[in-house]
């Protein structure tokens, strides 16, 4: 079967132009669009995403703020800068570099975070939000997802969708978005029995395991739809996903490689949120 490799670094670069030109028509009606970037310690795979991301917010307009605390900050510090942050108006996103040094509690620091400017969507209340289908803003990576497949031509609505993973950062959300999308969704997580029986009935089958290529064609349905989150390093450096391209992509009709597939789309649905911020501090209540 011939199938279609759908190109993450093409629809994040589509999405980063259009964020370009948002911000610019912003810039023209006297509206900055701010992004602060905090990062605890000095982390090499943390420092990586910060500096992508600030990057990213160069390349799209969007002035970015940065702090870079020292690995020994208090959890008391980093929630009295969130605070400060909260409260500056000229700020419309915050984003706290996970993980963090482990005296600070995670989820109390994004608790802490104004849902206003929760640009990562990691808030319990934009979680409860994307629950409920009221206004908030989503979690970048299933937010990438969803336009990866509406970009790509393929339908959702109707669809047998399969979501393999129920983290609160991609499974869950992957999950809720594709049933705003009137996707049949069934969730799997380690506790699942007969898992290929359930993958097998997929149109649309979203791998977020963590586990490098778990997913072999055994698990696909012929013509299906495959999103592969997954992100690993083999023991040559070289990035492979939770799905088994080589051996999975001629069943399919459509599939995301590693790198390049959802990868490069959290960044690029960073901005489309920091974007979205304007209106959003707006709307929501
Ligand atoms: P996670 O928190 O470790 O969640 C993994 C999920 O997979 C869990 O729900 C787990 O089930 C389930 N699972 C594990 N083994 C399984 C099995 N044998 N059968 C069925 N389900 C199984 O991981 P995550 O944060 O969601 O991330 C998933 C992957 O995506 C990782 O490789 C991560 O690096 C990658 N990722 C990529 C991006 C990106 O930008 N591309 C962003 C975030 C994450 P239980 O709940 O029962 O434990």
């Amino acid at each position: 079967m011939s199938y279609q490799i759908i190109d993450g670094k093409a629809i994040s670069g589509q999405i980063k132009e259009e964020c370009r030109i948002k911000a610019e028509q912003y810039r023209e009606q006297g509206i900055e669009i701010t992004l602060a970037v905090v990062q605890v310690g000095s982390d090499p795979a943390s420092s990586v995403y910060v500096r992508n991301k600030k990057r990213a917010c160069e390349e799209c307009g969007i002035k970015s703020l940065s702090f870079e605390l020292p690995i020994e900050t208090t959890e008391k510090e980093l929630l009295t800068l969130i605070e400060k942050l909260n409260a500056d108006t000229s700020v419309n996103g915050i984003l706290v570099q996970l993980p963090l040094p482990e005296q600070i509690d995670e989820d109390k620091v994004i608790q802490a975070i104004d849902m206003k400017k929760d640009v990562d969507g990691f808030h319990p209340m934009s979680a409860g939000a994307l629950c409920t289908g009221q206004k908030g803003f989503v979690s970048c990576t299933p937010a990438g997802i969803i336009e990866l497949l509406k970009r790509s031509g393929i339908e959702i609505a109707g669809k047998e969708c399969v979501v393999i993973g129920r983290s609160n950062i991609v499974g869950k959300p992957a999950a809720l978005l594709l049933l705003r999308e009137n996707g049949t969704v069934t969730v799997c997580h380690s506790r699942t029995k007969n898992l290929k029986e359930i993958t097998r009935r997929a149109d649309i089958l979203v791998a977020a395991i963590g586990k490098p290529k778990f997913i072999t064609a055994d698990y696909v349905k012929e013509g299906a739809a495959v999103i592969d989150v997954g992100i690993h390093r083999n023991e040559n450096g070289k990035l492979c996903g939770d799905v088994d391209f080589d051996s999975v992509a001629p069943k399919c009709s459509a599939i995301t490689p590693v790198p390049g597939g959802v990868g490069p789309m959290t960044i690029a649905m960073l901005m489309s949120n920091c974007i979205a911020s304007v209106d959003l501090s707006r709307e929501i209540c």
